[in-house]
Order: C-alpha cells, then structure tokens, then sequence
C-alpha cells in the first residue's frame, strides 16, 4: 500500500496536525461556541464532531444525525474549517458525501466489525475522500490493518491510522489502554501511514491528557486529535474528557515538538556515538543468548536421557523471584526484565521441545 502524505490532503501550518471540536455536535450554538474559542488558538486543521454516537447503553445520547450535519456546514461556512465526522455504516457515508463533510472516520467500535467497514469501502469506491481508520476496541493489529485495506482498495489513499488505545477489563488509570507497542508496530509495518493519537479516548478524563499527548509527540506521532468543548461540564457525552478551547490552547502551549533527527544529526552529533554504544551492547546481549541457547539445548537432551519433564514449576517460579530481586538491585523495571524472562522462557522451552522429539 501506498499513501499519500498527510500534508498533501490537509495542509497545516501546525505540525503535528491537530483535530479539534466536541465528542458530538449537540446544538448549532454549542457548535458555534465551540469553534468560536477554536478558531482564535489559530492551529486547528480539522473541525470534529460526531453526529451519530456509538453509545454503550440505549437511552444515551446517540447523536444528533443528519440535522447536525447541516450545522457543521454552517461552521464550514462561517469559520473555514475542514470538517470531520465519524461514519459507522453506508447511509451515514452516504449522508456525510452528501453534505460535502470533508473527512471521514472510522469508530472504534466499527473497526472491529469487517461487514461494516467493507459496506463503508463500498460507498467510496470512485469517491476521492480522506478517511481516517480507528484503532479497534481490543488490541488487534491485523485486523486494524484489515480495516485500512479494505478502505484502501475503495481507492482512497489518503488515509491515517488513529490510535485511541484498547479496551481493558480491570482496574487502570486509562480509560483505553495506550499499549504504544501497535501503533509502533503499525509504523514498522507501514511506514508511509500517518498516525494521528487521539488522547481524549485514550485518557478518559482531562488531567491525563498533557502526558498522553506529549508520549504521543515523543513517538513521532503526525498529529492529535483533541475533544474540545465550550463548556465540557454541560456536555451530553464524554464530558469528563473535554477541554475548553482555552485549555486546549494552554496545553498545546507546553506541548515540546520534537523532530526526526535529519542525516546530518545522525552522522555527526552525540546521537551517532550513542547508537554505536547501543549496538555494541546488542552483540553482547546476542551472543549471551546464542550461549544460553546453547546450555538449554544440552540441558534438553539430558531431560530426553533421564525422561524428566521439561517444565518445572518450582524452577520457573525460582526464575522470575531471583530475576526480579536482580533487577531491583540492578535500578532495572521489574516488570520489564519479568517480561524478557516470560520470552526466555517460551523460547527455552521450545527448543527442549525440540531436542526431546528429535529423531
Ligand atoms: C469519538 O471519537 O467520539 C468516539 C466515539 O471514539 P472511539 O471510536 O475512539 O470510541
Ligand atoms: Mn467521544
């Protein structure tokens, strides 16, 4: 796949690029308040809004519809702004073409559901239209993936991923879990994809924001989508996570962009020095590898000798306690040396696997 660059289909003064506007669009008013305060932090690229809102319970609000499409014409109108809603089926894309919205999104809650990108995809084969495509609710990469391919082979290359975290069961101070390992994954494996991070639904509440953001920038990420609302206390969805306009503007005052450091940098400066030391450090961590594969699969034949089972839970237990004591020695994140461990293990015991079932 081949996309074109985020600054091709939306140019912007700001980089990164930023989305902006309420979580739905609820009054003409509330739309012209919020775009008012937005205007003026002069940085805004895209105007967001949803019409129709994928609500966990009956009986919440599920958006305004087609009517508030309308509204958001006037806004286009009076204020100049692009302007972006979310599409969860055929009509709603229909109805949004119609309206002459000018960039479409994906929902989390629709990602997940293949019939329904695919009847998305179908609406704009032939349509030249920038869509953006949200994470799905779990942490699936390919099927988040998926979801950008059938959109793509619509046509459509402008195209951007949005990360606005994953579902998870339990206790934890995000409402969507971050796991930044997929969205760098997903640049791993599409390079040319912008990635645009959506810290509002990532967060779940205004506080965690700046540091979602920031984490976001830090990574490289090509633009932020914001929640924003005049008055977030009167919201009727997601109004825990709204900033004003005001607060959105101070936030990005203190937001530090930081830039893909150029060849030059990289040849010249400290940051060449540094990554010859990491490099070094690798081949040393490798070869200790290559040396404890090596007592692993002696020890593999002597089990497959002595018919001794390979998984030995005292042992394993042995293994994560001391581990963990080292790292805490050692100012090393335990949970981190606990997961290298966990890979260690799977590994150590496949290739006794192997060596018992030899021959
Ligand atoms: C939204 O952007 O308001 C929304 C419903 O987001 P998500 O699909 O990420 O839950
Ligand atoms: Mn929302």
């Amino acid at each position: 796949m081949q996309f074109s660059p985020l600054q091709n289909w939306l140019p912007s003064q700001s980089v990164p690029l930023l989305i902006a506007g309420p979580c739905g669009a609820e009054s003409p008013d509330q739309l012209r308040q919020t775009a008012q305060g937005l205007k003026a932090l002069n940085s805004v690229a895209l105007f967001r809004a949803g019409v129709w809102k994928p609500r966990t319970r009956p009986n919440a609000f599920e958006g305004r519809g087609e009517e508030a499409l309308k509204w958001l014409k006037d806004i286009k109108e009076e204020f100049g702004f692009k302007i972006t809603v979310e599409v969860a089926n055929a009509q709603h894309t229909e109805l949004a073409l119609k309206h002459g919205i000018d960039v479409l999104w994906i929902g989390a809650r629709t990602t997940v559901n293949p019939f329904s990108v695919q009847e998305i995809a179908d609406v704009l084969k032939g349509v030249k239209i920038p869509v953006m495509v949200k994470n799905p609710i779990h942490a699936d990469l390919q099927l988040w993936i998926g979801a950008i391919e059938r959109v793509y082979n619509s046509g459509i290359t402008e195209l951007a991923a949005i990360h606005r975290g994953f579902h998870f069961y339990g206790k934890t101070k995000y409402r969507n879990k971050p796991l930044w390992q997929l969205p760098i994954e997903l640049r791993t494996l599409l390079p040319d994809l912008p990635i645009i991070c959506d810290p509002s639904h990532i967060s779940g509440n205004r506080e965690l924001i700046p540091h979602v953001a920031q984490k976001a920038l830090d990574l490289g990420m090509d633009g932020l989508m914001i929640e924003s609302h005049y008055n977030p206390s009167t919201a009727l969805s997601d109004a825990e996570q709204q900033l004003t306009p005001d607060k959105l503007g101070e936030l990005l005052n203190k937001l530090i962009i930081r830039k893909q450091a150029s060849g030059l940098e990289l040849n010249n400066d400290k940051m060449a020095g540094f990554r010859n030391m990491i490099d070094e450090i690798d081949d040393e961590i490798l070869n200790a590898l290559k040396k404890r594969v090596q007592v692993i699969e002696q020890l593999g034949t002597y089990k497959k000798e002595h018919n001794i089972t390979i998984f030995q839970l005292e042992r394993w237990q042995q293994i994560l306690r001391t581990r963990g004591q080292w790292a805490d020695k050692l100012g090393l994140s335990r949970q981190h040396v606990e997961k290298i461990c966990q890979l260690l293990h799977e590994e150590s015991i496949r290739i006794q696997n192997e060596k018992m079932n030899e021959g």
